[in-house]
Parts: C-alpha cells; sequence; structure tokens
C-alpha cells in the first residue's frame, strides 16, 4: 500500500466529494494517517521518526515496538465505530453552521443507540473548545445576562459574555462566553483573566461588579448600553431552545455554549474545508479528555 499524502490540492472541493472520500474505510485510513503524522508516523512513545511506515489500523513502533492505534490519543478511541462514520459525522457537524441534535445524528448515520449519537456530538463539543483557546482582544465589550434553558424544567443560567468590536466598520469578532454561579466581582475577574488578552480596553456596563476589573491589565470604559453581548446571550437562548427544545441539563450548558463560540468565531475562516480542518485538529491533537462530565444519561432534545 502506498502512503497517499493528502494536500489542500488533492483534496475534494465539495462536501458531496468529501463524504464519497469518506464512505471508503481504507481512504479515511490513508487521510487521517496524513493528518496526524503528516511528517511521517511519530511513535507517541518513544517520539520515533518512521518516514516509511504506511498508515495502518494499529502500526508497531521500529524503534520501542509499541503499538500505536490510528485513534490512540484522540477522542475518537475506544468507540468500536468506524472512520467513515466518525469522519463523515466530524463533517457534518462543522459545516452545518446552525448545529443540530443527537437525534440529527442518529438518522445521519443509521445508529442504533440514541447514547452514542449524543456522547460523540458532546466529544465534538469539548474539540471545538480546544481548539477555540484564543482570547479575545482590542476592544471588548462584556456583559451578563439570565437565559432559560431548561424547557418544562423552566431552568435557568447565568452566562458572562465578551464580543470583540472590529474597528472602524464596529461589527463583531470573535466572542467567549461562560457559565458563572452569580454576578460579582470575582466572576468578572476570573472571566476577564481567562478570556481576555492584558491590554484590551473593556466596555462595561455600569455595575458594581465590573468596577473592580484589574486597571492594570486591561483599559476600562464604562458604558449605558451593551447591547451587542446582550444580543449574543438572546441568540444563544434562541439557538439552543430551537434546536435542542429544553433537553439540556445545568451542567452540560457550558459545551453548548464552547459550540455557540465555536461557530460564531469559525464564521472568520475563510471556507468550510477550513472550519472542518479546524475541528478535525481539535479532534485528532487531544490527547486525555475528562468523559467523567458527559458520561450521564443525556436528556432526549
Ligand atoms: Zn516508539
Amino acid at each position: 500500500m502506498q502512503v497517499t499524502h493528502f494536500t489542500n490540492h488533492s483534496l475534494p472541493e465539495t462536501a458531496d466529494g468529501f463524504r464519497k472520500l469518506f464512505s471508503d474505510e481504507e481512504a479515511c485510513l490513508q487521510f487521517l494517517f496524513s493528518k496526524r503524522w503528516p511528517h511521517g508516523f511519530e511513535c507517541p512513545y518513544c517520539n520515533w521518526l518512521n518516514k516509511d511506515q504506511l498508515p495502518a489500523k494499529t502500526m508497531n513502533c521500529s524503534h520501542c515496538g509499541h503499538p500505536t492505534s490510528i485513534t490512540t490519543n484522540t477522542i475518537m478511541h475506544g468507540t468500536k465505530k468506524s472512520l467513515s462514520q466518525w469522519l463523515i459525522c466530524i463533517l457534518w457537524f462543522s459545516s452545518n453552521e446552525g448545529g443540530r441534535s443527537a437525534k440529527d445524528l442518529q438518522r445521519l448515520l443509521k445508529l442504533s443507540s440514541y447514547q452514542t449519537a449524543w456522547t460523540w456530538l458532546q466529544k465534538l463539543r469539548m474539540a471545538m473548545a480546544q481548539t477555540d483557546n484564543r482570547p479575545c482582544q482590542g476592544t471588548v465589550e462584556i456583559s451578563s445576562d439570565t437565559i432559560s434553558f431548561g424547557g418544562e424544567s423552566k431552568a435557568k443560567a447565568s452566562i458572562l459574555a465578551a464580543a470583540e468590536i472590529i474597528m472602524p466598520a464596529g461589527i463583531t469578532g470573535r466572542i467567549k462566553m461562560q457559565t458563572i454561579d452569580a454576578l460579582n466581582r470575582e466572576s468578572v475577574e476570573n472571566f476577564s483573566t481567562d478570556h481576555i488578552l492584558p491590554g484590551s480596553s473593556l466596555i462595561l456596563p455600569d455595575l458594581e461588579a465590573y468596577q473592580k476589573i484589574d486597571s492594570k491589565s486591561f483599559i476600562t470604559i464604562t458604558s449605558q448600553s451593551t447591547f451587542r453581548t446582550r444580543d449574543i446571550l438572546k441568540s444563544f437562548e434562541i439557538w439552543l431552545n430551537k434546536i435542542h427544545r429544553g433537553g439540556v441539563i445545568a451542567k452540560h450548558l457550558q459545551l453548548y455554549l464552547d459550540e455557540f463560540c465555536f461557530r460564531n468565531n469559525a464564521e472568520m475562516l475563510p471556507d468550510n474545508g477550513a472550519v472542518f480542518d479546524l475541528l478535525l485538529s481539535g479532534v485528532i491533537k487531544k490527547k486525555s479528555l475528562s468523559y467523567k462530565s458527559i458520561t450521564s444519561k443525556p436528556v432526549k432534545g
């Protein structure tokens, strides 16, 4: 078997072309191998580089002898499903700007288990969060609001949101959102430290919780109108309830916020192929994920 090195020029140009490519398990193996090890197989145990290693489901290192699966150290590992199903799922989830539910994925891949579809999407949301770790910068607006997400249970959550304002047009750039226990000085300070680059100018609501933001790190501007982030929070609430119809519980809410931010921030990428590449990089780079938070029973939505 020859190693096929996929480059941007040798990849299909359309989603249909990708679906056709990914319908073949052998082509998926070649594709993933070239994405994971573009310069030749590198053993994850001893870092030995073997440029002659051919793609295989499991490869034995020629230096230390350790076996490595094509899915080792990725979120696809241990799921007993085909690479074809995974890649079609990643393509579908990355190209669908509005986002869809586990029921849609169950139908797409004809999975017998709703739980499997749900768990895969939770894993992809975690991969989305991992790829989207650049802080907001420049001129950044912050505010918070309470959103309803629990359907009949009428659950509510407080969320802080940050949005870059790209000058001179004043359009919204990258966004970050996070659930908080309560709006106070500590939660605002932690959020700004985690998600905003020092030196940025912050537009803040005229509320006490925002008054103690570190003035050495940020230039702060108090404003009466933080409509931009409030609109984003409202959009998130509508999006979540439209797709999942009350099927999200509080402890999973952050994953849906991460998905929403990823999709917003991906709009600045040149095309759908770049969004797919970004999500795939999160899928294959992730070394260890905490599955504890996603192993409880899903609520159907
Ligand atoms: Zn090795």
